[in-house]
This record gives structure tokens, C-alpha cells and sequence, in this order.
């Protein structure tokens, strides 16, 4: 029988690529992957908003058909504009996009948003919500990061939570055989050159490993 759709909720295009990439690779070995990509990432750059949205939302197409994604959905909500007041606005958003595909897992970040970016936490608080609203989602899983990654990146950002300790992790991938497919879909997102180049050159250090918290009804 065929597993049930996964469907992934991210804040930023790259999201995808920089953060467990080689996963959504090996769930698309298995089954349907959507992503659904919250804002489009127009805050970060010397270009105006709509352009920049334009080329990253193009980019991330290519990232999600790299990793074998079957479709991206993008709610285009303001970079850095993520918070309270669109809380549930954006719920009803993403579980407008979840309806069409009925998928049994969700995977986002974990609740502290791996690097502490705003945009994400609340990516991983309204999926939270509505995993325990949807009586057909069954799993959760939380990409994070361990310890020794998080160390690496406490300069990175404003404030960058610490990771988890291996013993925290409910489920690790072994992403080996993807980490090619990863690469190459880091480096779809041209226009995060830099990003792509020291992330790649420092999760090189590391096993070739994806970590999640996993919560099960
Ligand atoms: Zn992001």
C-alpha cells in the first residue's frame, strides 16, 4: 500500500535545501512530498521585493524538483513579517494547501526554529496547531539540529538556540545516499551563494545525518 502524502511547512525558500534536504529526498523515495513555502524570501537582498521574490520562488522550484518533491505552494506572506497578528491567518492558509493533498505527516522546524529565526518559529507553532487540529495528520516530525552543529552557528544570527543532545532525537536519517541530491539543491538557490558555500563547507565536518523530534497521535 502506498504511505499517505508528507507535506513540509518552511518559512523561507532555501529552508528546504539548507535545512534537511537529504531527508525530503528519501521521504520522496517513498511517497508524495509537497512543500509549502510561507514567505519568499524577499527580505534579504540589494534587489526590490518582487524581483527577489521571483528568482527565489524559482529557485526553490528547482531545489523541490531536485529533491524529488512532487509540488511547492506558495502563501507569500512578507519575509521577517511572520507573528501573532497572522497567526491564524496563516493556518487557515496552510491548512487550505494541506486539504488538497491529506497527508499523514508534517515536517517543519523544531519550535525554537533551529536557528532562532522568528519566521521559522512560528512556521513550527501554527504547524503545531494545526497537526493537533487535523485528525488525519498522524505524525510530526521537527527537524533540529545537535549540539555540536549549533556551535558552530552561534554567531550566525541574532539569538541562535543551542541544539539537541542525541539522546533528545527521536529519529535520525541517514541521508548518505541523498547527499549529492542535497548539494545540488543547495546550490539551486544562486542567489544565497554565500549561505550555500559556508553552510555546505561546514555541515561537511559533520556525519552525513538529519535529526527530528517526532510527535505521534
Ligand atoms: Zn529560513
Amino acid at each position: 500500500m502506498k504511505l499517505k502524502p508528507l507535506v513540509c511547512v518552511f518559512a523561507h525558500p532555501d529552508d528546504e535545501a539548507f535545512g534537511p534536504a537529504g531527508s525530503i529526498a528519501h521521504f520522496a523515495s517513498q511517497r508524495d512530498v509537497y512543500i509549502i513555502c510561507v514567505t519568499s524570501g524577499d527580505a534579504a537582498s540589494v534587489k526590490d521585493k518582487d524581483s527577489l521574490a521571483k528568482i527565489r520562488e524559482k529557485e526553490l522550484l528547482k531545489s523541490a524538483e531536485i529533491l524529488g518533491a512532487k509540488g511547492v505552494e506558495f502563501l507569500r506572506f512578507t519575509d521577517g513579517s511572520l507573528c501573532n497578528n497572522v497567526y491564524h491567518k496563516l493556518a487557515d492558509k496552510i491548512i487550505q494547501k494541506i486539504e488538497k493533498y491529506k497527508p499523514d505527516t508534517l515536517l517543519t522546524f523544531d519550535l525554537k526554529g533551529v536557528s532562532g529565526h522568528v519566521d521559522h518559529v512560528v512556521a513550527a507553532l501554527v504547524t503545531s496547531f494545526i497537526f493537533q487540529k487535523l485528525k488525519y495528520v498522524k505524525t510530526l516530525l521537527y527537524y533540529c539540529e545537535l549540539k555540536e552543529m549549533m556551535e558552530q552557528i552561534k554567531d550566525y544570527f541574532v539569538y541562535v538556540p543551542p541544539g539537541y543532545n542525541k539522546q533528545d532525537i527521536d529519529l535520525t536519517i541517514d541521508v548518505s545516499k541523498y547527499w549529492d541530491t542535497k548539494l545540488k539543491a543547495m546550490r539551486a538557490h544562486e542567489s544565497q551563494k554565500d549561505d550555500a558555500d559556508w553552510i555546505i563547507g561546514m555541515i561537511s565536518k559533520f556525519p552525513k545525518e538529519e535529526h527530528f523530534l517526532k510527535l505521534e497521535k
